[in-house]
């Protein structure tokens, strides 16, 4: 097939993309054009929770298809209302409000937090953010993130979102003034390099809510269903937050997101929130077979034994190449290079042949993996032996 390059200049130019066109994929793997294979340790950016088409999924969005697509937002649909059902039973939430990306809820998360603000704390509206965070690309996300540059990119911001530092409970509690009504942030910030918040700092945070009656917001839109080896991030600390975003992995490729709320929390009133597309059944049906999969006995024991088997993985190389090691929680993790050299090893890994390796250079230091929490024993091996061939040609032996 050849490459369309008319096709690709109607494209909008917002990122750079190499000429490959994927036409199909199946677990881990996915093919181009050209039929050569790629072991994808991206996923769609992490959404891809149980592989490319999984038969679950194409089962389960073709049936729904079949019998509803969209009957409006205004009406109750079943999947919709099994999948929240799920999601309540399965966490310490009781409401959920569907939408399309992650972004969507998170923006939802922060109009909830303000009108409750309004209601129970005399019109308190700033939300206490993290340096290097990542929200998504609505103009109030935006401001909500603490990545370099942001603040400048579409100014003016949206008001209301002072940054603290990552594992720093001063850093938080010098923010805090009768303003404030939450504070908000991802269990692991993965697009800022995968730095996990550590136990103690969630469990301060929770503290420091509790003392100052403010809310608790996680953004488990990349950490959420599974991503890091339990179902939610927040509950390896042992606390519960009020409120809690989920994206990316929920749909398992399709669009959709999650708003989960604690009850006294879901302060919405008729109007305030709603959305054409949301919690439409199609999406999800995908959802319901995404939970079902995830929530199956054994599943969560297997992404840990991944999880171990992939930062062992990790780790022996980097011993082996005179790295400086890795980081992460469950299978969102990163090898961290002793040079900036990650998007380099990123397009040696896309060209290797006969197959190729998909890999996210995070920072320019640390190649990010965020693979299937599904794949096999025998494709993470083949990976590791990959990226050793990526190594040896970016490394002197
Ligand atoms: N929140 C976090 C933690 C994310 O990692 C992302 C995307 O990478 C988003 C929000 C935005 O999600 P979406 O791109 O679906 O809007």
């Amino acid at each position: 097939m050849n490459f369309d390059v008319d096709g690709a200049k109607a494209l909008m130019d917002i990122t750079a993309r190499p000429d490959i066109v994927f036409v199909k994929g199946s677990g881990s793997w996915l093919e181009d054009q050209n039929g050569k294979r790629y072991l994808d340790m991206i996923q769609g950016w992490a959404v891809n929770a149980l592989g490319h088409s999984p038969k679950e999924l194409v089962q389960a969005i073709t049936q729904q298809a079949n019998a509803l697509i969209n009957p409006s937002p205004a009406f109750y649909n079943a999947p919709a209302m099994a999948l929240a059902k799920k999601i309540t039973e399965n966490s310490c939430f009781d409401r959920v409000f569907f939408a399309n990306s992650g972004a969507e809820a998170n923006e939802g998360a922060i109009k909830l937090a303000r009108k409750w603000g309004q209601l129970y704390k005399d019109g308190a509206h700033k939300i206490i953010t993290f340096e290097h965070s990542f929200h998504g690309r609505t103009l109030a996300t935006m401001s909500a993130s603490g990545k370099a540059g942001w603040d400048r990119i579409f100014a003016p911001q949206v008001d209301g979102f002072r940054k603290a530092k990552l594992n720093d409970i001063e850093s938080v509690r010098s923010l805090v003034t009768d303003k404030t009504v939450g504070i908000m942030l991802e269990p692991v910030q993965g697009e800022g390099g995968v730095i996990p918040a550590s136990d103690e700092f969630m469990q301060a945070l929770r503290q420091l809510c509790d003392d100052e009656k403010i809310l608790l917001i996680v953004d488990e839109v990349q950490t959420g269903m599974g991503r890091t080896g339990q179902l939610f991030a927040y509950q390896h600390s042992g606390i519960e937050p009020d409120i809690m975003t989920l994206g990316k992995g929920i749909g398992g490729g399709v669009p959709l997101s999650a708003l989960c709320a604690k009850e006294a929390v879901s302060v919405f009133e008729h109007g305030d929130q709603g959305g054409t597309y949301n919690g439409n059944p199609l999406v999800t049906a995908a959802g319901v077979a995404v939970f079902n999969t995830i929530t199956h006995v054994d599943f969560m024991k297997t992404v840990q034994e991944r999880a171990q088997q992939l930062s062992q993985g990790l780790q022996n190389l980097s011993n082996q190449w005179g790295l400086q090691g890795e980081r992460g929680l469950g299978l969102l993790r990163v090898l961290k290079l002793d040079k900036d050299d990650a998007g380099k090893m990123v397009e040696t890994a896309r060209n290797l042949t006969p197959n190729g390796l998909l890999l996210n250079a995070a920072r320019p230091n640390l190649l990010r993996f965020m693979p299937a929490l599904n794949l096999t024993e025998a494709d993470l091996e083949q990976t590791l032996a990959l990226l050793n061939q990526v190594l040896a040609k970016h490394r002197d032996s």
